[in-house]
């Protein structure tokens, strides 16, 4: 969120100038160019998806986690057991 110093003031993107100045003293708040604004347009939502290029074979779940389920549901059921015993 862009902030003016002199008016000490937050300020929407679309309640400013055009060029990213302050409304009120003209200051430069924001650079001018709205690129790093997140829209739909330029926000693809498939690669973010997919993880970007590639990083989700890093997503994948690690040995030691898979160990801590099988561990998790063992304990689960052994407890589920336990109570018509
Ligand atoms: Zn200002």
């Amino acid at each position: 969120m862009p902030y003016c110093e002199d008016c000490a003031k937050y300020w929407a993107p679309s309640a400013m100038n055009a060029d990213g100045t302050c409304p009120t003293c003209g200051r430069v708040v924001e650079a001018p160019t709205r690129q790093s604004t997140i829209t739909a347009k330029n926000v693809d939502v498939k690669k973010l998806a997919a993880g970007g290029d590639g990083a989700h074979d890093d997503a994948a779940a690690p040995w030691h986690f898979k160990l801590l389920m099988v561990l998790l549901v063992g304990y689960l059921g052994w407890r589920v057991v336990e109570l018509f015993v």
